[in-house]
C-alpha cells in the first residue's frame, strides 16, 4: 500500500514502506529515528449507520456456495501466495537491519529488487485482475464483512498498483535517491538552497503521481493522505487538527510557564548497564503480553517492528548506559505495535482484512501502551520492585519520581525529541504546510519562513537553523508528504481508546499498579487488533470501539487534566 516509499535507499524508509503490504512498522518515538544522534466534533452519520449494519453482519456471516466460492477461493489463493512473499520481503528487512555483515548489504539489494519485480507481477497480473473481477461478478462479498473486506482492499490494491505507469515507477525510485542524498548533506552543512529544487521535483513528481493512480475528483494531497491514513482526507483533517490547535496552544504555554519539576540526580545522570536495561525490558515486554513464542526482542541501530504477520512478530530496541528510559519507553512502544501484530486475526491469514487498518491505528497501539501505561504512576508502582533490582543505584528513587521523570515537559525544536505535551505541535505545523503546498498557496521556497513563524505561533519558540528547522526530518526526503499527520492521529486515537478501556475494564488503574496487563491486552485484542482492516476507515473503528468518530477534544483534556495536576497549576 505504501508504494510511496518503496525503492529508496534509506533504511528507515524502506522499513516504513513495508508497514502496510509487509508489517514493517517503525515507531514515531524518538528512539525509531535514524537520523538523531541524541536521539469533530460534527458525527458523520453514514459512517454511524454503516459500522453499525457491519456489526450486525459479523454476527450473520451467510457461508457462500457454486461459483461464488469457487471465484472467493481462487482469489484468496493467489492473494495468500502474494503475502507469503511479502512476509519474506519482511524477513530479510529484518535481518539486513539486525543481523547481516555489512558485506552482504550489495548481494541483498539485489535479492530485495528480485523480490519486489516478483510481487510487483504478481500483483499487477491480469490473472489477479480477472480473479478479483470474478469474485466481485460471482457476489463472493455478499452475506459477510470480512469477504467484502478482502474483495474491497484487493481491487484497492491492484488498481493502485496498476495505475502506476512504469516510468513514473522508476521516476520515484531515481529521485527518492537523490532527494535523501541532498537531505543529508543539506542537513549537514545547513544549506536549505541545495534541498530546496529537489524538494520541489518531489512535489510535482507526487501531484504526478496523484494525477494518475487517484480517483477521480480525489485531489493529490488526499490521494497522499490516504496512503497512509486511509479514508483520512484534508477536510476531516483540518478539522481535528484545527480543533487541537486552537485548543490545546494555551494549555502548553500555561504548562511551559509553570515552574520546571526536579529530579532525583540518581535518573538524571548515571551509568545504566546494558544486560540489566535488558533484563528490565523484557520483563517489561513479558508483563505485557508479548508472545516470546511467535515473537523477538533483539537489538539493532534503529528500534522497528517487523516480521512476517502474526505469527512472526520481531521487534528491536537500543540500549545506552546513560540513559535507560529510552529503552525502557522504547520497547514499550515497539511491543504495543507487536501486540498489535500478534493480535490480528489469524482466520484471515495471508490475506488483506488482516493487516492493520492504517499507521494512525498501528501508532494507537504503541501509544496506548507507551503513554497511557508506560507513562502512567500506576506502571511504576508495579514495575518499581523490578526496577530497583537492575538499577541498585536508583534504590531511594520512588514510583512518583519515575513518573514525574518521564512526563517532563519542554519546548524544542526537534519533532522526535518532543514529549507528550507538545509533541502533536510538531504535526500541526507539517500537516499545515504541506496542505497549502499541495493546495497551491506558497511554494517551496517560502518554507523555511513560515516554519519559523509557525513555530513562534504553536510553541514559542524559533530555530536558529534550518537544520533545526524545515530540514530536521527525512520524510520530505523521498516525497512522503501526509506522513506526519499519523503519529498525532495516532496519540489521539489511543487517548480515546484509554478512556473506553478505563469505563469498560474492571478495575484498569488497579490491574495497572499490579502489573496484570492481560485483560487490558486481551480487551485491545478483541476490539482493534482482531478486526484488522474490517472497517474502511479509522474513524468507523474508532467509532465501533468507543461510540463515537475521532473527538480532538478528550486528547486536550487528557493533557490538560494531566500537566496541570504535574505542574501544580490550575486546569
Ligand atoms: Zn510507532
Amino acid at each position: 500500500e505504501l508504494v510511496v516509499t518503496q525503492g529508496f535507499p534509506c533504511p528507515h524508509m524502506q522499513s516504513i514502506a513495508s508497514s502496510a503490504l509487509r508489517r514493517v512498522v517503525l515507531s514515531a518515538s524518538k528512539r525509531s529515528n535514524p537520523l538523531t544522534s541524541s536521539t469533530r466534533r460534527v458525527v458523520n452519520r453514514s459512517i454511524i449507520t454503516r459500522s453499525a449494519a457491519s456489526m450486525r453482519a459479523i454476527a450473520a456471516s451467510v457461508p457462500l456456495s457454486g461459483d461464488a466460492q469457487v471465484s472467493y477461493e481462487a482469489l484468496t489463493s493467489r492473494l495468500k501466495k502474494l503475502s507469503s512473499l511479502n512476509d519474506i520481503e519482511g524477513i530479510i528487512t529484518w535481518d539486513e537491519l539486525v543481523m547481516m555483515p555489512e558485506g552482504a548489504s550489495e548481494a541483498r539489494g539485489a535479492q530485495k529488487a528480485a523480490l519486489a519485480e516478483l510481487v510487483h507481477l504478481q500483483a499487477t497480473s491480469a490473472a489477479m485482475g480477472e480473479a478479483i473481477s470474478a469474485a466481485e461478478s460471482a457476489g463472493a462479498a455478499e452475506g459477510c464483512p470480512w469477504r467484502r473486506a478482502v474483495i474491497r482492499d484487493a481491487r484497492r490494491d491492484y488498481n493502485d498498483a496498476v495505475r502506476l505507469p512504469a516510468e513514473l515507477k522508476a521516476k520515484e525510485a531515481e529521485l527518492g535517491a537523490k532527494g535523501y542524498a541532498a537531505w543529508v548533506k543539506a542537513r549537514k552543512n545547513d544549506d536549505w538552497a541545495s534541498f530546496a529544487p529537489v524538494l520541489e521535483e518531489l512535489v510535482a513528481l507526487r501531484k504526478e503521481m496523484a494525477a494518475a493512480c487517484a480517483d477521480p475528483g480525489v485531489s493529490a494531497y488526499d490521494y497522499l493522505l490516504d496512503k497512509f491514513e486511509r479514508g483520512m482526507t484534508e477536510e476531516r483533517l483540518t478539522e481535528i487538527f484545527g480543533e487541537l490547535r486552537t485548543k490545546l496552544v494555551p494549555v502548553i504555554a500555561k504548562i511551559l510557564a509553570a515552574k520546571p519539576l526536579a529530579h532525583p540526580p540518581a535518573l538524571e545522570s548515571g551509568t545504566f548497564a546494558e544486560d540489566a536495561q535488558e533484563a528490565f525490558c523484557k520483563h517489561v515486554s513479558a508483563a505485557m503480553g508479548f508472545d516470546f513464542g511467535t515473537g523477538r526482542l533483539d537489538r539493532s541501530v534503529h528500534p522497528f517492528t517487523g516480521g512476517a504477520g502474526p505469527h512472526d512478530v520481531r521487534i528491536t530496541t537500543r540500549y545506552d548506559d546513560s540513559v535507560f528510559m529510552d529503552a525502557v519507553m522504547g520497547t514499550v512502544h515497539e511491543v504495543g505495535h507487536a501486540l498489535y501484530e500478534q493480535g490480528l486475526n489469524k482466520e484471515q491469514d495471508g490475506l488483506p482484512v488482516q493487516r492493520a487498518l492504517s499507521m494512525g491505528i498501528h501508532e494507537s497501539q504503541s501509544l496506548f501502551w507507551e503513554r497511557y501505561i508506560g507513562q502512567s504512576q500506576e506502571f511504576w508502582k508495579a514495575m518499581l520492585p523490578e526496577f530497583h533490582a537492575n538499577f541498585p543505584e536508583t534504590k531511594d528513587v520512588s514510583a512518583d519520581d519515575l513518573y514525574r521523570f518521564i512526563n517532563k515537559a519542554k519546548a524544542g525544536f526537534i519533532r522526535v525529541d518532543a514529549d507528550e505535551l507538545t509533541y502533536s505541535m510538531h504535526v500541526v505545523l507539517r500537516f499545515e504546510l504541506e496542505r497549502a503546498l499541495f493546495g497551491g498557496k506558497i511554494s517551496v521556497a517560502e518554507l523555511p519562513d513560515l516554519w519559523r513563524e509557525k513555530m513562534r505561533e504553536l510553541l514559542g519558540v524559533v530555530p536558529e537553523t534550518d537544520t533545526l528547522g524545515v530540514l530536521q526530518d527525512v520524510h520530505w526526503s523521498d516525497g512522503s508528504f501526509g506522513y506526519f499527520p499519523s503519529y498525532t492521529l495516532g496519540a489521539m486515537y489511543a487517548c480515546q481508546f484509554h478512556a473506553k478501556a478505563r469505563e469498560e475494564i474492571d478495575g484498569f488503574d488497579e490491574l495497572v499498579a499490579a502489573g496484570k496487563f492481560t485483560p487490558i491486552r486481551d480487551w485491545l485484542r478483541d476490539k482493534i487488533h482482531n478486526v484488522g482492516s474490517l472497517y474502511p476507515s479509522a474513524d468507523e473503528l474508532c467509532e465501533a470501539v468507543t461510540g463515537a468518530p475521532l473527538d480532538p477534544s478528550i486528547y486536550v483534556e487528557h493533557l490538560n487534566k494531566k500537566y496541570s495536576a504535574l505542574y501544580g497549576v490550575a486546569e
